[in-house]
């Protein structure tokens, strides 16, 4: 019987072995992971140590689930790879043989080598160990420090306020997450930020971790030269794929474990998927590497397919993320690069809330939409999928966007505030049109036949 190993009980691995077994049930199939036994939704750590969660609750399957399907859980390291004899090496010196070999590896945070980082107090936030060490970490703890300021950092920022710990968080650039945020919402997420009482020092890089004489931390010192004492400090500088294991084998990387758009590497037999992988060549207007959720299960369900002999290229669509800052959700369709491409003319309207904003990019000749942020509002993403991939203009998007809303009908309604800010800009007439059950299921239909 064919052997499938597959590194990596995360979302990618996890999805690709329950494609292939849905399609076959004669290949054996060994998933195996250092770091859980099972597989847990990384994306819900957050809310087991503010205590919303049990871990077992951020488990999407029952314990039963592998064994029922035949899939073997091997909760071990590989630290190397022999492409030669298809085999794998554990930690515990024990061996492995595969016949085709997934590497659904994800992340591991980033260190850039700071004086001091390897002090007690200092972490990343990744593993499930790593929320461990956390709770460890800061306990008794009344001041921390975050270095970075991205979606990690800002779960962070959360988790410590939940436990009424004061955060002094430091950010690089001038604006937060402006790397991928325009302007105006940079602006928005920092005054909500503030007002969750997180000290938000903007344009402040981190000189060194300073040492209390027992090898932990004591404070912080800022390229500037403040110090800022704290006893935790949360290192969210970005991630990177988890690959040192790799380095003496025949695989070749680059950031990640090079691929094409089947998700072969360069040696036989070889795939990689999810947040390790990194694109030879991306799919057009995507990056080489795609480090989300829902695009490692996109990975995971299309390489199933090659394996169980339908050989399918990636084509993943429209780009979608959401994430959420503190109390504030946040969804994006499309390419909405944070300063707009010279064909682009940009929509955006924020309530005076401040708390929920939309922005469309558009062709500026064909006013086709390009790509769509919001901020607050719960939006459907199967029909942007759908406008997005039929190159609806943003006008018809508008006037449809009581179709896409997903918020319950007693929530409060912004489409009208929305369109009437667009009137005003452009000089339009535009109406929202009442929202239509026939055309949200006419428009899905279309998505699915697609
Ligand atoms: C705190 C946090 C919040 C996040 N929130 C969001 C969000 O809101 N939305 C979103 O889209 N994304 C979010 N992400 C990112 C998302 O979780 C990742 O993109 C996704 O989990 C990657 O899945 P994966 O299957 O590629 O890898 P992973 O989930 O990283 O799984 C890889 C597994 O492989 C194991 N492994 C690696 N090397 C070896 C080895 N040599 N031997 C054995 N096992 C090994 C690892 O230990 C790990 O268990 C978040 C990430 C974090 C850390």
């Amino acid at each position: 019987m064919q052997h499938i190993a597959i590194i990596g009980n995360g979302i990618s691995g996890v999805t690709c072995a329950r494609y292939i077994r849905k399609q076959n049930s004669d290949v054996k199939i060994s998933i195996i992971s250092g770091e859980t036994s099972h597989f847990f939704s990384r994306t819900a750590l957050m809310y087991i140590y503010m205590g919303h969660m049990k871990f077992e609750h951020t488990k999407p399957y029952e314990d039963s689930f592998w064994k029922k399907n035949g899939i073997e859980l091997i909760h071990k390291y590989v630290t190397k790879v022999d492409t030669d004899n298809k085999s794998l090496l554990f930690e515990d010196d024990i061996n492995l043989n595969y016949d085709k070999l997934i590497l659904a590896c994800g992340s591991k945070s980033n260190f850039f080598g700071w004086e001091g980082q390897d002090l007690k107090g200092v972490q990343g936030l990744y593993s499930f160990q790593d929320l461990q060490e956390m709770e460890n970490n800061t306990t008794n703890v009344q001041h921390a420090v975050i270095v970075g300021g991205g979606l990690i950092g800002i779960e962070m920022a959360e988790m410590l306020r939940s436990r009424n710990i004061d955060v002094t968080f430091l950010v690089r650039e001038g604006g937060f997450w402006r790397n991928v945020l325009a302007e105006q919402e940079a602006k928005l997420i920092e005054r909500h930020i503030k007002e969750h009482h997180v000290e938000l020092l903007m344009n402040t890089e981190l000189d060194k971790i300073v040492d209390d004489g027992t090898g932990a931390v004591k404070s912080v010192i800022t390229k500037d030269g403040k110090e800022i004492p704290c006893r935790f400090v949360g290192i969210t500088a970005g991630v990177s794929p988890n690959i040192s294991f790799l380095k003496d084998s025949k695989i070749e990387t680059n950031r990640g474990i090079l691929i094409n758009e089947y998700f072969e590497t360069n040696t036989a037999d070889v795939y990689a998927i999810g947040d390790c992988a990194e694109f030879n060549t991306p799919v057009e207007g995507r990056r080489p590497l795609e480090q989300v959720w829902y695009t490692g299960r996109m990975h995971g369900q299309t390489l199933a397919q090659t394996i169980c002999g339908t050989k399918t290229a990636y084509k993943p669509g429209p780009w979608f993320n959401s994430a959420k800052f503190f109390d504030i959700e946040y969804q994006n369709y499309g390419m909405i690069p944070a300063d707009p491409a010279p064909n682009h003319e940009v929509f955006y309207w924020e309530d005076t809330t401040s708390k929920i904003a939309l922005r469309a990019n558009f062709d500026k000749a064909s006013k086709k939409l390009i790509g769509l942020n919001v901020f607050g509002l719960r939006l459907r993403h199967e029909l942007f999928d759908t406008w997005l991939k039929k190159g609806t203009s943003v006008e018809e998007v508008l006037v449809h966007l009581p179709d896409a809303n997903f918020d319950p009908e007693f929530y409060k309604h912004y489409e009208l505030d929305i369109i009437n800010a667009y009137n005003q800009q452009y000089g339009t007439n535009l109406a929202p049109k009442k929202k239509s059950w026939k055309r949200i299921l006419n428009n899905l239909k279309k998505l699915q036949n697609a």
